[in-house]
């Protein structure tokens, strides 16, 4: 299927590697240049060469903290109007809900909502002008269903969740749709370390966390983060016009729920 995109110009936040990668290759494999994003330069610089190499886009890389203020106004310096934003930063630490102190929640929210509302602030209204636009925010299986150990996403990635529920039907007249990729548990350094603090706190070996967590899945086994790229590529396709506000879930099937 051809998704319609090539040519188009897309920012793809936190994109070194994981989830932010899989759509920033997916996209780049549409013909889309890129500004890709990450904190640790090496690394992404690593991955835009690899970008530009297998599917010759143009990708300019930019290392800075996107839940920063400057790190944002780099990134969006760097890319001027863009057609597409993949909104994306590193999850919340895990924990318990008696231990969150305010500063932890302030930190989650600045990620995890606060930043990917100040990047669709940012670029929405451009594209409104233009009359195109596509917004994937990706956010976790925790909106639909809370992870105990990970109360921070749960909450920060819920308020995020609402805002784009209000949002996204208030500028899909003007061609600009936005939604949501909800990840369930996918072959990541986040699902790594996650897999080491279920060893550590339940005293089993980081493979045995691993095959107890795949065997809660449906699928039996984990996503691929080519897999998730290819969604995300579809939801900022033209064939996606008509979905809009949705959160998508891919999770194996790990939420048990009619809808
Ligand atoms: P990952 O493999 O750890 O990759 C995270 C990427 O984001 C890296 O490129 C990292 O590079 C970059 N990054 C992190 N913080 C950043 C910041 N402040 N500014 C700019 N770039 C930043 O993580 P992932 O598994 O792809 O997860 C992506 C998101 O999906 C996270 O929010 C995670 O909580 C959520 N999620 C993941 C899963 C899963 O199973 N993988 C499930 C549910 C939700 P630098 O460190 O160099 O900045």
């Amino acid at each position: 299927m051809d998704l319609g995109i090539g040519g188009k110009r897309a920012i793809v936040c936190a994109a070194s590697r994981g989830l932010g990668k899989g759509c920033a290759m997916a996209l780049a494999g549409e013909g889309v240049d890129l500004v890709i994003n990450a904190r640790g330069a090496e690394a992404l610089e690593a991955t835009a060469e690899e970008i530009r190499t297998t599917h010759g886009v143009s990708v300019t890389a930019i290392a800075a903290d996107i839940t920063s203020a400057e790190g944002r106004a780099a990134v969006l310096d760097a890319a001027g109007d863009v057609d597409i934003l993949v909104n994306n930063a590193g999850g919340p630490p895990p924990g318990m809900w008696s231990d969150w102190t305010r500063d932890d929640f302030i930190k989650a929210l600045d990620a995890n909502m606060l930043t990917p509302i100040a990047m669709m602030q940012a670029v929405v209204p451009g594209m409104m002008d233009r009359g195109w636009g596509r917004v994937v925010n990706i956010t976790s299986q925790s909106v639909k269903a809370p992870i105990p150990v990970l109360g921070l996403s749960n909450s920060a990635r819920t308020g995020l969740t609402g805002f784009v529920a209000g949002t996204s039907r208030q500028v899909a007249n003007r061609g600009v749709v936005i939604n949501n990729l909800l990840p369930g548990i996918h072959a990541t350094d986040r699902a790594i370390s996650l897999d080491q603090g279920v060893a550590k706190s339940e005293g089993i070996s980081v493979e045995e966390a691993k095959m107890k967590r795949e065997a809660s899945i449906p699928a039996g086994r984990y996503g691929t983060i080519e897999e998730f790229g290819a969604a995300c590529a579809f939801l900022c396709s033209q064939h996606a016009g008509f979905i809009v506000g949705q959160n998508v879930l891919l999770d194996g099937g790990a939420t048990n729920a009619t809808i």
